[in-house]
């Protein structure tokens, strides 16, 4: 007879194997691009706000364009100045969580905590939350639903954390850009306000406009949507 242990372990380990995948990697049911024959495009930043918001705020407004920051709380706290900037630039602002840790290191009581923390929480909604790493447990998306927090993903990355110059990094991104895509770049790493520069040049070229998340607005990630971020998750 199998112990109760080994059944209770399995049937944690097929949870979380399915947030993952379905979850994190295909991210169905989460929010993602929009309106594919619309002209617009959302440009959204993870991490901050931090040093480099001014520099990505000055190149932003050069272009014209509003974009959505998901800022943590650490990081609005130390930088309330940048925040404020954002706020009063007119970017729109959402949660990356109150600490910056994958959903699968967290227990539950905290994650319940981390989807709870929202620089706008004393403002009516909608709320949107977009997890570190777009890391789910198999809570993740009960809780986001239980406090009202829109989970929002992405459909390209600007790679910014990788060691490459800002020339080819907006190159490999363009080429997966259309109209509707949700774009993931980082206030942080020192190559993201060039990379900015050259998508926003390329943007206008193409005539799409970049737009706060709810002037998109998202979708919801369908099926077949899902299983091209699957398979690009997942080595392409
Ligand atoms: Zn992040």
């Amino acid at each position: 007879m199998r112990s109760p242990v080994v059944s209770w372990a399995g049937l944690l380990l097929v949870s979380v194997v399915a947030a993952e995948v379905l979850g994190r990697a295909a991210g169905w049911g989460a929010l993602g691009p929009g309106n594919p024959e619309g002209r617009r495009v959302a440009v959204t930043f993870d991490d901050g706000p931090g040093p480099q918001t001014a520099e990505l705020l000055s190149v932003l407004s050069r272009h014209g364009a509003r974009a959505t920051f998901f800022v943590t709380e650490p990081a609005a706290k130390v930088h309330r100045p940048e925040l404020e900037a954002l706020r009063s630039a007119g970017h729109q602002l959402e949660a990356h969580g109150r600490w910056h840790i994958h959903a699968l290191l967290l227990p539950p009581w905290l994650e319940w905590s981390q989807v709870r923390w929202h620089p706008r929480a004393h403002e009516a909604g909608p709320h949107l939350y977009r997890p570190p790493y777009g890391g789910h447990s198999p809570w993740t998306r009960l809780f986001a639903c239980l406090q009202g927090r829109q989970i929002v993903l992405w459909d390209v990355e600007g790679r910014d954390w990788t060691s490459g110059d800002a020339g080819t990094l907006a190159e490999q991104a363009l080429r997966r850009v259309r109209a509707g895509s949700v774009i993931l770049l980082h206030d942080g790493p020192a190559v993201t306000p060039e990379l900015l520069d050259h998508l926003l040049s390329e943007l206008a070229a193409r005539g799409l406009q970049a737009v706060p998340l709810n002037e998109l607005p998202p979708g919801h990630i369908g099926f077949r949507a899902g299983i091209r971020r699957l398979l690009s998750s997942y080595g392409r």
